[in-house]
């Protein structure tokens, strides 16, 4: 069997190993040390002036901390978009607040602003007002973000930016992870860059940010003896694994490049494919990382080939695709949740695809994905 085609996996720029050598010969393997606070750095001038980072555990880790900074406690409601990954929403339930999921619009595949502001109205007029708003870059996509920051801004909400795949990702220049109240990152081991596990809070000061790092470390009170008095969480970063994060911050550049090439890729090859639409940046404003190149199937338009049937197909190459996110309001866990919007969001789940898209294909896989793409379109 020819080796397995992955939708997105780990790519090493070569110098993490060199980074994770400095820390054990300096023993400096724990939840803080030099690499920790240069991958931070490293994050914080990229991100650019204003912006201060806390590298913690998981990107979910950083949307729980992002909503305990903002103030959710039990009972309260998060307005969130629905089409995303489970982990955007998780941290709500943690909490033990509400999710109120949202559509998404059919330019960018994020928060509808519309169905955001018309969930406000409502909520407000149910007598409960939403307390923050979780948007989410999909797939590396930057949202409406002039659109939702005016409405968030005019209902005074706070707005928590979910940039787990976006990192590099530009809405009119502005780097994405920086447009909430707070942002987060994820360098999971299939995002554009990895720490094999791990992720980042982007904070608008430097006093959120250090109280991000005090919560992710169990909210130790200034004393000599173990005091605190609020709740505290182990979500701090691994010196060990930050050291990959140097390693890759080297080659993020790089690997934006690459994935936006494979995205041209699968641009050209559907071009002339009837009922394949590749899901691209609606104007000049949007500069998209392409961390998953995602495209929408029209049976009705390609002699009744359904997204499953490419799927399968695939598959049966030994070439991962994946479909779009379910959204969350239609999540077993979350079925009895609050929902606002259309069918955007289910339909994109119906018909839609992810492909292999890292930045580690070679034109060999490239081939291959060609031919069974020639395969089920042209046969
Ligand atoms: C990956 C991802 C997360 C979670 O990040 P982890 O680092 O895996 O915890 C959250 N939201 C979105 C949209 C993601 O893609």
């Amino acid at each position: 069997m020819n080796k397995k085609i992955w939708l997105s996996s780990p790519h090493m720029s070569g110098n993490e190993m060199k980074y994770i050598q400095e820390a054990f010969e300096t023993n400096w393997i724990a939840p803080l040390g030099p690499n920790v606070t240069e991958f931070e750095n490293t994050l914080q001038i990229y991100l650019g002036e204003n912006n201060y980072v806390a590298a913690l555990s998981s990107g979910t880790a950083a949307i729980h901390l992002g909503l305990i900074l903002a103030g959710i406690t039990q009972g309260d409601e998060v307005l969130c978009q629905t089409f995303t990954f489970s982990a955007s929403a998780n941290p709500i339930a943690y909490l033990g607040a509400t999710p109120v999921f949202i559509d998404s619009e059919s330019d960018t595949l994020n928060m509808c602003p519309k169905a955001m502001e018309e969930a406000i109205i409502d909520r407000i007029a149910k007598g409960k007002k939403p307390k923050a708003i979780i948007v989410v870059d999909s797939y590396g996509m930057p949202a409406k973000w002039d659109e939702i920051s005016a409405i968030a801004k005019k209902y005074s909400i706070f707005l928590l930016e979910d940039a787990a795949s976006a990192l590099g990702s530009t809405y009119k220049n502005q780097k994405c992870g920086t447009f909430g109240d707070i942002g987060i990152l994820s360098f999971n081991g299939n995002k554009i860059i990895t720490t094999s596990g791990g992720g980042a809070l982007v904070a608008k000061t430097k006093e959120i940010k250090d109280k991000a790092v005090f919560f992710a470390t169990q909210s130790r009170d200034n004393a000599p003896h173990y005091q605190h008095s609020e709740i505290g969480y182990n979500y701090r970063m691994s010196n060990i694994v930050a050291g990959i994060g140097r390693g890759q911050m080297e080659v993020l550049e790089d690997h934006i490049a690459l994935r936006r090439a494979m995205h041209d890729f699968y641009m050209a090859y559907f071009k002339d494919i009837q009922g394949v639409t590749v899901f691209t940046e609606p104007t000049a404003d949007y500069f998209s990382n392409h961390w998953l190149t995602a495209i929408l199937v029209n049976p009705g338009q390609t002699g009744g080939k359904t997204r499953e049937d490419l799927r399968l197909a695939l598959d049966a190459a030994n070439i991962e695709s994946r479909p779009l996110w379910k959204p969350m309001h239609l999540q077993p866990i979350f079925a009895n949740d609050p929902y606002y919007g259309g069918t955007i969001s289910e339909s994109l789940f119906q018909n839609g695809l992810c492909f292999p898209s890292g930045s580690n294909l070679d034109d060999n896989d490239r081939n291959r994905i060609k031919s069974a793409l020639d395969d089920f379109f042209k046969a």
